[in-house]
């Protein structure tokens, strides 16, 4: 992870422990850890690992429970996931306000399609009744819930309403 870093040394420059969070990579699933202020560049910063971007601007699919779980149990950020059908005419129209809502939420937020089709389980594991429906997780918990298409600023407003308290 030395892309970007510093090449010239200020003299008492620190990082804080508490400002490392850990963002798990959307191709590799690698947990990196980052410190906040890199955040601020976020479209610049890249996986340790696979060298991928770490905040694509766009949804990631994660339709294996394995992956999902890993996400969700590592992820610094919150997590917003889209539980949706490709029968589902609502959740097809939202699509396309999920990624542009992805595009404003990074990288305060991470936002996951989970296929209920491909992976029933985990529709089941969280209860989920009707499609399309957002659950918010934060810190490996759900926070939040809203059933039904919304448009993109209507999203984002849902998922920042409960980033904070
Ligand atoms: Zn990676």
């Amino acid at each position: 992870m030395s892309t970007g870093w510093k090449t010239r040394l200020s003299e008492g420059q620190r990082c804080e422990l508490a400002d490392i969070i850990n963002v798990v990579c959307a191709d590799c699933d690698a947990v990196n850890r980052v410190p906040q202020s890199r955040l601020a560049e976020a479209d610049k910063a890249v996986c340790g690992r696979c060298r991928s971007k770490l905040f694509p601007g766009r949804p990631v699919a994660l339709d294996d429970a394995s992956r999902f779980q890993r996400h969700i149990e590592n992820s610094g950020v919150p997590v917003l996931v889209d539980f949706w059908a490709p029968w589902c005419g609502p959740c097809l129209m939202m699509a396309p306000e999920f990624e542009k809502a992805a595009e404003r939420l990074e990288p305060r937020v991470r936002l996951v399609k989970v296929n209920t089709e491909a992976a029933q389980a985990l529709g089941a594991r969280f209860g989920v009744q009707a499609i399309p429906t957002m659950i918010l997780f934060r810190n490996r918990r759900e926070v939040a819930r809203q059933s039904g298409a919304m448009q993109a600023a209507a999203i984002a407003r849902f998922a920042q309403a409960h980033l904070d308290g």
